[in-house]
């Protein structure tokens, strides 16, 4: 146990003995160990995590890994080419380059000539 957890533990009890509130230290409700402004919090934070909790999820996760271009993908992985390489390669961002892997985005023509010079391969259009 670190020196903080041990003295926290120390002092929560000392404040349980004096009949105070383990978490402020001020008087506590008869028989228990908080105070009534504690307690209070604490089922007010309860509620509102409860709450939540219950909220439907309406903005989906940014980042997917399904793959929308299969045949870069494939082309990475044959040659062990990794996102920070074609971001070296291009000047792009490697969240960019992931964008072309994962996301159906297009580099511009510039990078595309790039990259298909790269892998020897069209993987872009022109
Ligand atoms: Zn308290």
């Amino acid at each position: 146990m670190s020196k903080a957890k041990e003295y926290m533990k120390k002092l929560r009890k000392k404040r349980k003995e004096k009949g105070l509130c383990t978490r402020c230290g001020k008087k506590a409700i008869e028989g228990k160990t908080e105070c009534e402004a504690c307690k209070n919090y604490r089922i007010q934070y309860k509620e509102k995590k409860s709450k939540q909790k219950k909220e439907p999820k309406i903005i989906r996760e940014l980042k997917t890994w399904e793959v929308s271009n299969p045949v870069l993908y494939k082309k990475m992985l044959e040659t062990g080419t990794t996102t920070k390489d074609l971001s070296v390669l291009t000047g792009v961002s490697q969240r960019n380059v992931e964008r072309w892997i994962f996301e159906n985005a297009d580099p511009n023509d510039e990078n595309a000539l790039k990259v298909n010079e790269y892998f020897k391969c069209e993987i872009f259009k022109l």
